[in-house]
């Protein structure tokens, strides 16, 4: 059992192998972490930040402010911290719950899933960066895409940030520009294009170097083994959550 702000919870462990049949799409992508947007992907597609993070975090902020104006030992203050909790709980389901579904579609929609592997830790630590990366949210997000690339046999990889925003995804030539530079213009090939769909594309294209590389050694996705530790606090939606399957080894 778990305590949380608002009850107790009972905490499963399952462990079971979950497969989900899933069509080939012919879609690969990418997908960019940026400053304005959740992401961006090589289709040239953004995903905005959601909204509500902003106002659950004012919420927060508002009952912290409450919480040091009360007396130590009050019942105000008990009152207090537990609105607190709450709020804190609030936020990190409605943030999961939007993840959640997101990395479910993502997935869905294409046979092979690219992203950077970014230290997020170092991120969060940056203040200028800790709000824009919606409190860690594309943490999640990642977690999330990783667990139903498991279960849709869709590879999601990893690849080290290097110059993906720098680089010239059409002609490879380094083009150097500031963070507040929005727009890719390639002198060289004169390609042109939104600075984080460019990012995007190199990232594509380095998982699929990376892939050429190591697909002789290894079966891609060769363990579909899950050992989830299942809360119950978001669920799937629907299609991902029906036919459960319970095999035994
Ligand atoms: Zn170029």
């Amino acid at each position: 059992m778990i305590r949380r702000h608002d009850g107790y919870y009972a905490q499963f462990l399952i462990d079971h192998e979950r497969e989900e049949k899933k069509e080939l799409t012919g879609k690969q992508t990418a997908l960019d972490v940026g400053l304005n947007f959740f992401y961006t992907d090589c289709s040239g597609n953004q995903i905005d930040n959601p909204r509500f993070l902003r106002k659950d975090e004012r919420k927060i902020k508002k009952w912290q402010r409450r919480l040091s104006r009360t007396q130590k030992g009050s019942q105000n203050r008990s009152k207090a911290r537990n609105k607190l909790g709450r709020a804190h709980l609030k936020v990190s389901r409605r943030r999961n719950d939007w993840v959640c579904k997101l990395a479910q579609h993502v997935i869905q929609s294409h046979d092979l899933v690219a992203v950077e592997n970014l230290r997020i830790r170092n991120m969060v630590k940056n203040h200028h960066l800790a709000k824009s990366i919606s409190d860690a949210a594309w943490y999640r997000f990642r977690e999330w895409l990783e667990y139903f690339g498991r279960i849709y046999g869709v590879p999601v990889i990893a690849v080290e940030p290097r110059n993906t925003s720098q680089n010239c995804s059409n002609c490879g030539e380094k083009v150097v520009k500031s963070l507040s530079t929005r727009t890719h213009r390639c002198p060289h090939c004169k390609y042109e294009t939104d600075r984080d769909h460019n990012a995007s594309r190199n990232i594509l294209k380095a998982a699929l170097k990376q892939l050429s590389n190591t697909v002789g050694q290894t079966e891609i996705n060769a363990s579909r083994e899950i050992d989830l530790c299942y809360v119950g606090e978001t669920q799937p939606s629907k299609s991902a959550r029906t036919p459960r399957k319970r095999k035994s080894k």
